[in-house]
């Protein structure tokens, strides 16, 4: 048996209104489940990948070659591959030739010159021009 919200009085199950207050209620409103926290949102987050687009202009094999020949012949091996990317080598040339205090800056130089030779492409791949 319902009862009225407003006065507690006992409600006929087809009657709309209080008869004791007359406050109107609707007999079907029982606390409805919502539907609308069943609605997951699924939406996938957009996928944030680096644009392939972004102009980076080509390193120059010219200045690869001089920064390595020339740089490196007058102390400063390893500055061709910190310009190509290569830090890692780059640091160990330089590093290595410095705290050699110069015993391991021939061979340091020739792995330069063999490098300048040879590499045609900076760390991320791309054909140096
Ligand atoms: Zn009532």
């Amino acid at each position: 048996m319902n009862q009225c919200a407003q006065c507690g009085a006992e409600l006929s199950p087809d009657s709309t209104r209080c008869e004791q207050c007359g406050a109107g209620f609707d007999p079907w409103s029982a606390p409805a489940a919502s539907t609308a926290s069943d609605r997951a949102v699924s939406g996938i987050a957009p996928m944030l990948s680096r644009s392939p687009a972004v102009a980076v202009p080509l390193k120059s094999q010219t200045l690869y070659i001089v920064l390595g020949a020339i740089i490196g012949l007058i102390g400063f091996p390893g500055i061709h591959n910190l310009y190509a990317g290569y830090t890692r080598n780059g640091l160990v040339q330089l590093i290595c030739a410095w705290v050699s205090c110069g015993v391991l800056w021939i061979p340091i130089y020739i792995w330069t010159i063999v490098e300048v030779c040879t590499v045609t492409h900076d760390s991320d791949g791309r054909l140096m021009m």
